[in-house]
């Protein structure tokens, strides 16, 4: 396995009830390094570039209104595998169906607030963390 780098969101659902420290306690007491990390309040511009993939989606519209409803924290991790490390910390999409101990099922309210992002695969990994910050704001 190899050292990688994946983007995690703390989404507005948890910086709203003050848990972002808890989150980012799971993710490294699983070996994730925070190598990068800013607290940010996106513009609809800024939530819409991130989720193009999912453009045309029906819940394409409220997951914007979402994502721009309050502070995110972005982060880039480092870890041996982390984009699937930081996948499995965050548990399923839908907390109903997320492993017990998984940041998901521990602090998510529901299907959209799901409190955290991590990103899916190497070449989203790379868009991601591209597109959130400059290269001199990632220190590992
Ligand atoms: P993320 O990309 O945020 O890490 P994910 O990869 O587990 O989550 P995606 O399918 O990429 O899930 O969906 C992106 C986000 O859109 C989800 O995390 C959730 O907040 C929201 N979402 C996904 N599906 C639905 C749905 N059916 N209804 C409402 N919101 C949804
Ligand atoms: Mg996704």
């Amino acid at each position: 396995m190899a050292i990688e780098r994946t983007l995690s969101i703390i989404k507005p659902d948890a910086t709203a009830r003050n848990i972002t420290g808890q989150i980012i306690s799971r993710l490294e007491a699983e070996g994730l390094r925070v190598i990068a990390q800013k607290r940010v309040w996106w513009k609809k511009k800024d939530a819409k570039a991130f989720y193009e993939v999912h453009k045309g989606q029906p819940f394409f519209k409220d997951l914007i209104t979402f994502m721009t409803s309050g502070p995110i924290v972005l982060q880039v991790l480092e870890g041996e595998d982390a984009i699937a490390k930081n996948r499995a910390v965050m548990g399923a999409t839908n907390p109903v169906d997320a492993e017990p101990g998984t940041i998901r099922k521990d602090f998510a309210v529901n299907l959209q607030r799901n409190s955290v992002h991590g990103s899916d695969g190497p070449e989203t990994a790379k868009r991601e963390i591209a597109l959130c910050f400059k290269k001199s704001e990632i220190v590992g």
